[in-house]
């Protein structure tokens, strides 16, 4: 554990070399052991994203609100004109650093999913979006003379730049940061051997999970662990937040469901034994060979295990359920993430339904609240998301 006592940046004990389909990796230039610092890096840029906390945040807010066009409602929209905002403001030297050292994708730059993702258009949309609007309305630059150097910049040098924050920010203390080198690190559902932490000086620090041996590449995870995801949900949030189609080998077997079992009965009333799967979003009995979307699956599996859809159930037996499906998730918890396959947004959205079912105090629905707490304590929420 020596290595968690890194107090500076460490950035040697690694190589940035190309990888085929994925742009650059990093690789170990030595052994590490579980425990040790792999690499130590300063943020190059820190972004405020609160509009409580920081007046260009502010600006470019109400910025966005007076142009009421629909591109100022696409999703990244703020983000991406707080950071142009803020980009232009840079010294020059860093300007260039980071726009020829850091990768934004590109339709033709081989990597998987790239122009599949709604972010790839919508960068588009929006470059455009702001290059016209700043050229033409006389009020824009007024509320906003941070993106004057939007004028002398074409759309498509804009884009790049937008899709370049996308790719590479990290939240970073509740805000949003840039690292020269460690944005270098490619991304694995299953076998991220590196945690990414922040310490109390403000060093970001790559962690070993495991032990790595020399010349093996560095991996992080950049859903920091959401261990609710199935490969469906997991893979549409890598593309629409990293623009790319994760090919990680979690991502190309299937998910095992096996711990929610198929619901179906056959003619004696017996419930199927079989074993499920999923694959592509479809959910699949192997024994009866019912298949499903995954969601209207997930959904009637919920309804059934904690009996809210019921509306003749009593209180009681509702209660029951509760205590029953808790005892499922709890098992499934413990289970690898690979069988899991509810996101914290979904279990949040069930924890509501208890509340609301059973009542807040009940101690099922503090139980389930204890839980998505807890998840949520565990689990980062990506920038750009
Ligand atoms: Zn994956
Ligand atoms: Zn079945």
């Amino acid at each position: 554990m020596e290595g968690s006592h890194v107090k500076e940046e460490q950035l040697e004990l690694v190589d940035v070399i190309h990888v085929e389909g994925m742009g650059n990796g990093v690789f170990a230039r030595k052994h590490f052991s579980e425990g040790d610092v792999v690499m130590s890096e300063r943020p190059s840029v820190v972004l405020e994203l609160s509009y409580a906390k920081d007046e260009l945040a502010k600006k470019v807010n109400n910025f966005l609100r007076r142009s009421a066009c629909e591109e100022a409602k696409l999703s990244c929209a703020f983000q991406w004109t707080l950071w142009l905002c803020h980009f232009f403001q840079l010294p020059e030297a860093l300007r260039n650093r980071i726009e020829t050292e850091v990768y934004s994708p590109r339709e033709d730059d081989g990597v998987a999913g790239v122009i599949q993702s709604e972010t790839f258009s919508d960068a588009d949309k929006f470059s455009h979006f702001l290059s016209d609007f700043c050229s033409s309305s006389f009020t824009a630059l007024m509320d906003l003379p941070e993106l004057e150097a939007v004028l002398d910049v074409d759309a498509a040098r804009l884009k790049r730049l937008m899709l370049l924050y996308i790719c590479n920010f990290h939240q970073y203390q509740g805000k949003a940061a840039l690292f020269l080198k460690c944005c270098k690190l490619n991304h694995s559902c299953r076998d991220a051997n590196t945690k990414y932490v922040v310490d109390c000086s403000g060093l970001a620090l790559h962690v070993a999970l495991r032990d790595i041996s020399p010349g093996e590449q560095i991996l992080t995870d950049y859903l920091q662990g959401i261990p609710f995801m199935s490969t469906h949900e997991r893979r549409k949030k890598l593309l629409e937040t990293k623009l790319f189609t994760c090919m990680c080998s979690a991502c190309l077997s299937e998910d095992d469901l096996r711990l929610l079992p198929c619901t179906s009965r056959g003619d004696e009333g017996e419930a199927c034994q079989g074993s499920c799967s999923c694959r592509d979003g479809r959910w699949m009995c192997k024994e009866c060979g019912r298949e499903e979307e995954v969601e209207t699956f997930l959904s009637q599996q919920f309804l059934r295990l904690c009996g809210l859809g019921l509306a003749e159930a009593s209180n009681k037996s509702r209660a029951e359920m509760a205590e029953e499906f808790l005892k499922v998730e709890e098992r499934m918890v413990k289970e690898s993430y690979s069988k899991i396959f509810w996101s914290v947004e979904e279990m949040g959205k069930k924890h509501a339904h208890f509340s609301s079912a059973l009542g807040r105090q009940h101690p099922a629905a503090r139980r389930m609240e204890w839980n998505v707490e807890r998840t949520m304590a565990e689990t980062s929420v990506t920038v750009g998301g």
